[in-house]
């Protein structure tokens, strides 16, 4: 049995025994293992990508030539190093960076 429904159960025993301090309690507790439910989800989501974000970090080759590519990669996709460092981000490269750091260029730039 989980936890939510062994709060249940013990709502449905509380509610014959008619005790509503117990059931007040009770309810209070069920709210509580919602919150931690889904502060459980959002941590186990974080951690997915911070797996990731690591898986990746061991395959990056920076090139002098200033991109980088990924270990493995049969394609050799050329990637921007700036938005890497920046945002973790693999964002394929241009002539002139990325169309990532090309926006943020033409965003600070424009009036
Ligand atoms: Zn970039």
């Amino acid at each position: 049995m989980g936890f939510y429904e062994g709060i249940k159960d013990a709502i449905v025993l509380a509610q014959k025994a008619d005790n509503a301090d117990l059931i007040k309690q009770l309810l209070d507790l069920g709210a509580q293992a919602l919150e931690m439910q889904d502060e459980i989800r959002k941590l186990k989501e974080e951690n997915a990508e911070l797996k990731k974000a690591n898986d990746l970090e061991s395959r990056i080759i920076m090139h002098k030539e200033n991109y980088i590519t990924l270990k493995d990669d049969a394609e050799e996709i050329h990637y921007c190093p700036n938005c890497w460092g920046l945002t973790h981000k693999l964002i394929p490269k241009t002539e002139n960076g990325c169309y990532e750091c090309e926006r943020k260029w033409l965003e600070a730039h424009k009036r």
